[in-house]
């Protein structure tokens, strides 16, 4: 019983309807429907749609265009950066080439850091250089660099539990590794070294921090991502050399000679720069005022060119919007996507965002985000209100044929839509798969190349199908009101 037989398609099973139940559909179309509302099942139109979409997805190279186009024009665009800019008036063009409505940008103002040069030698025992990336946010170096004793340490805990005498002028290494997962989990335990690092060192006196890069690759690929200083601790120096690399001086280490390093960085901060999330919809119909959101972000660290983090995602939820729009029926509810400014330094675009809608963020009905590589999705999770469990399972059968695992309700979404999560909107999780992301995320080894092109069609598909269903929900998305847990 579907209250969108109602709506500008299903017509044709009007006279099934009880006149009650004609009469709760009138209230549905002024989106006053309670949870009283009779079980929901979709029709056989919004079924059927659901199937062209997948069908189509699977030829439809759309998405992949635009990753490449994206990474070839545009390439490397962090923020404040002349490629930030650059990609934000792609984003514009390829949104209003693709027939998308509304298309606008809403100013972002993003902190402007760069990156310099940076190298990183082992002068003792053994005399060597290896690539270096600064952690992005830290301080440079003075022009002749940082030299000291080192001292090894696993992670934060390890490093407090030092003495401070063996700590206070040395140039402390992190040597904790990053466990590979599918789903990402090994991610959110290693990143709290390269997060909180370098401050918790600076505070104990060290002059410098080296990490093991927070990446499962054996390639010669440094990782990079954001430290954070506080606010009133001493801010020092602070670089990531690459796997390989990691295991050599770790060996040199083993030598129990005194290891001494020298690092080198011209990283600076430069004044605040204007940036833009952009913005483009698929107008809805009958319950236009509720938006299905599609985020993802626009902007990528500098090393690379952003293809899987996160050309992919653009590509994903332009691509699945895309093929909605070409659809004969139009959604009920307005699909939103929401390419977001500076993820990657700070969430500056999402906080922008949200400001900016807070009058309007219980509208925000349901949330898709894509933000962890190119695919292929695995999984169908959510975070919903368990009242439209029995929905999500309907659509996880929509998506059969994609052979996803069917997730738990405890999704934790990305970092650019937490904000709206954390007010109650629902989310469906179509979960790319981790496995081989952390290889080239924040290197400069994420270009194209790593984009294949089936993984991304299939991805498409999934994302086409879960936000076409999730915008033709025959009821409501209610609001979840179990406290979001935090992102990993
Ligand atoms: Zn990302």
């Amino acid at each position: 019983m579907a209250a969108n037989s109602l709506g500008d398609h299903g017509f044709g099973r009007m006279h099934t309807f009880k006149p009650l139940l004609i009469a709760a559909s009138l209230l549905a179309l002024h989106g006053q429907i309670s949870a009283a509302e009779p079980s929901s099942t979709y029709s056989k139109a919004d079924l059927r749609a659901a199937n062209t979409l997948r069908e189509r997805a699977s030829t439809d190279d759309t998405a992949y265009q635009l990753v490449q186009s994206l990474t070839t024009e545009v390439g490397a665009r962090f923020a404040g950066s002349a490629g930030d800019r650059a990609a934000v008036a792609w984003a514009v063009r390829e949104m209003q080439r693709l027939g998308f409505s509304n298309v606008r940008t809403m100013e972002v103002k993003v902190p402007h850091w760069v990156r310099g040069e940076a190298s990183f030698t082992v002068l003792e025992p053994s005399s060597q250089s290896m690539p270096a990336l600064a952690l992005g946010g830290s301080v440079g170096t003075a022009p002749e660099g940082v030299e000291s004793e080192a001292v090894m340490v696993k992670d934060l805990p390890a490093l407090s539990a030092l003495p401070t005498s063996a700590v206070r002028g040395r140039i402390v290494y992190f040597n904790n590794r990053m466990e590979r997962t599918r789903d990402g989990s090994g991610y959110g335990t290693a990143v709290a070294v390269r997060a909180a690092g370098p401050a918790l060192a600076g505070s104990l006196g060290a002059v410098a921090v080296v990490i093991r890069s927070v990446g499962t690759s054996n390639d010669r690929f440094p990782h990079t991502g954001t430290t954070r200083y506080s606010p009133e601790g001493p801010r020092i120096p602070a670089v990531a050399i690459s796997n390989p690399d990691a295991d050599a001086l770790e060996r040199q280490f083993a030598s129990g000679k005194p290891v001494r390093l020298q690092i080198t960085s011209s990283s600076r901060d430069l004044p605040q720069a204007l940036s833009a999330n952009v913005i483009g919809e698929i107008p809805g119909t009958d319950r236009a005022g509720e938006i299905v959101i599609l985020g993802a972000h626009l902007d990528s660290w500098d090393p690379g060119v952003g293809a899987i983090d996160d050309g992919a995602g653009v590509a994903i939820m332009m691509g699945a919007a895309k093929l909605i729009r070409e659809l004969a029926l139009k959604p009920r509810r307005t699909i939103r996507v929401v390419l977001f400014a500076n993820e990657e330094f700070g969430t500056s675009g999402s906080q922008t965002y949200l400001a900016a809608s807070a009058a309007e963020s219980a509208r925000h009905v349901l949330g898709f985000e894509a933000d962890f590589g190119a695919g292929p999705v695995w999984r169908l999770s959510s975070r919903v209100n368990p009242a439209q469990l029995p929905l999500v399972d309907q659509i996880h059968r929509a998506l059969a044929p994609l052979k996803l695992e069917r997730g738990g309700n405890e999704a934790r979404g990305g970092a650019d839509l937490d904000g709206l999560a954390k007010l109650g909107m629902a989310l469906l999780s179509p979960d790319l798969d981790g496995t081989d992301y952390f290889d080239v995320h924040h290197t400069a080894n994420d270009t194209l190349a790593q984009v294949d092109p089936a993984a991304l069609r299939q991805s498409v598909a999934a994302f086409a199908v879960g936000t076409w269903l999730g915008a033709q929900n025959p009821g409501n998305w209610e609001r979840v009101t179990t406290p979001k847990p935090p992102r990993r």
